[in-house]
């Protein structure tokens, strides 16, 4: 536990949350700034800042975690989709430093559409790589496996 990380302070049940489901391991909240109705957050009570400090166990109660919030948020909520989220470092927008996943609701045509596209769409300027390109950073990516 960390002392002045928020989320440790939800987890030991020390600050207030919208709790969603909870067991030993991992707790499921409702994001304070959603971005869209429905908006959860679920982390491992355990304090890890990052995807590389996780051990790959809680990971995996984690992800089955996700699947089930995932299914219950699209039911409640009548989402089209949902987007799972999950941001390392304060270059990757991690604001709160503990480990957690975002199940977004989504909904066609919604704000954040253009935003996800963006993202993993190929229309955020950066230049199309040729297949030599993609060989050669999956060559280096495979070396650091
Ligand atoms: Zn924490």
């Amino acid at each position: 536990m960390s002392a002045d990380c928020p989320f440790c302070s939800i987890a030991s049940g020390k600050a207030t949350a919208s709790i969603v489901y909870e067991d030993a391991a991992i707790i499921a909240f409702m994001d304070l700034n959603p971005a869209n109705v429905g908006h959860t957050l679920v982390i491992p009570k355990e304090h890890w800042e990052n995807i590389y400090e996780v051990p790959e166990k809680v990971l995996a109660e984690v992800a089955a975690v996700v699947k089930r919030i995932s299914g219950a948020v699209k039911k409640t909520v009548g989402a089209g989709g949902i987007s799972i989220l999950q941001l390392n470092g304060r270059a990757a927008g991690q604001s709160v430093m503990h480990f957690h996943v975002h199940v977004i609701p989504r909904f066609r045509g919604d704000p954040i559409s253009k935003a996800i596209e963006a993202m993993v769409g190929g229309h955020h300027g950066f230049k199309k790589p040729e297949r030599r390109d993609l060989d050669e950073i999956a060559q280096k990516i495979r070396e650091n496996l």
